[in-house]
């Protein structure tokens, strides 16, 4: 199956937004005060995760203009249930093109955390091999079926079409929804951002490798001076600094960098799915983590 993956920008290398642009974070395009949506547990107003336009190929929308906005509740972590799509701690809905105002849209006074942002410059179109037999396993439970091999096809990085790649289970895919994408907890780039203070990926402590065969003797050696000194400390893994952009240790889908993204827990994964209508398809968003 055909999927999308965002090439992407961060917005501090980019001059401002001047008009609608399909972005990951940051604060949304052309909604009104009244559109930016309230947690219905903690009622305080959510952050924008992502801002996509339609594509007849890529995420249709069944119309030309329209936006799909995807928000979540950042005001309460781990206390609202942003991960469940019927919560109402995160929300996916479609605006038409019509309905879209100029600029960006005002910040509600409970100042919502605002994602870091990245803005999508192009879209890269790839291949799965996931035939179109697989690709519906992947909704119920003939998933458990596939084999490994299967499943290690799919793409674990955001990206639109193609099949899920679920850290949990496919139960939590809605009813009679489509899949047309999902948002992992990374930003991932083709190329590192100018802007760096790049870091390579933390790494645990490398555990010395015995070379040689060691005698008895030596052996007993080494154990008395062993008893006699301390252990020496482990050393320390890396501060984890969000801001920072890490090099992957081997290439992901194209992607040599990362850097955080939206908080789906531990290495999670953010699912969206759309219901068509007469009028505007319904969204759906959940997330998943390990
Ligand atoms: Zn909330």
């Amino acid at each position: 199956m055909r999927y999308y993956i965002p090439d992407i920008k961060l917005a501090s290398e980019l001059p401002q937004q001047k008009k609608f642009q399909e972005k990951l974070g940051g604060i949304p395009w052309g909604l009104s005060e009244k559109e930016w949506p309230k947690c219905k547990e903690c009622h305080k107003s959510q952050s924008l995760l992502a801002q996509f336009l339609h594509h007849p190929e890529r995420m249709d929308l069944g119309k030309e203009g329209r936006v799909l906005n995807i928000f979540m509740c950042n005001q309460n972590v781990g206390g609202c249930s942003s991960w469940d799509a019927e919560s109402g701690a995160n929300a996916c809905f479609v605006t038409e093109s019509e309905e879209m105002q100029k600029g960006l849209s005002t910040i509600p006074a409970d100042n919502p955390p605002i994602e870091k942002e990245a803005r999508i410059t192009k879209w890269k179109e790839k291949e799965d091999k996931i035939s179109e037999k697989d690709a519906k396993a992947f909704y119920n439970d003939k998933y458990y079926d596939l084999e490994e091999e299967k499943i290690s096809k799919v793409s674990s990085i955001t990206r639109l079409g193609g099949v899920p790649s679920w850290i949990q289970t496919p139960a939590d895919a809605p009813a009679r929804a489509i899949f047309i994408g999902q948002l992992s907890t990374h930003y991932n780039f083709f190329k590192a951002p100018k802007e760096i203070n790049k870091i390579p990926e933390p790494q645990p402590p490398e555990i010395p490798q015995k070379t040689k065969k060691r005698s008895i003797v030596r052996k007993l050696f080494s154990f008395f001076r062993r008893s006699k000194k301390s252990k020496t400390a482990p050393t320390p893994m890396p501060a984890y600094d969000p801001n920072a952009i890490y090099e992957h240790k081997k290439v992901v889908d194209g992607c040599t960098h990362y850097t955080e993204g939206p908080n789906f827990g531990d290495c999670g994964m953010g699912y969206i799915f759309i219901k068509k209508s007469k009028g505007k398809p319904k969204g759906y968003f959940f997330w998943q983590c390990s």
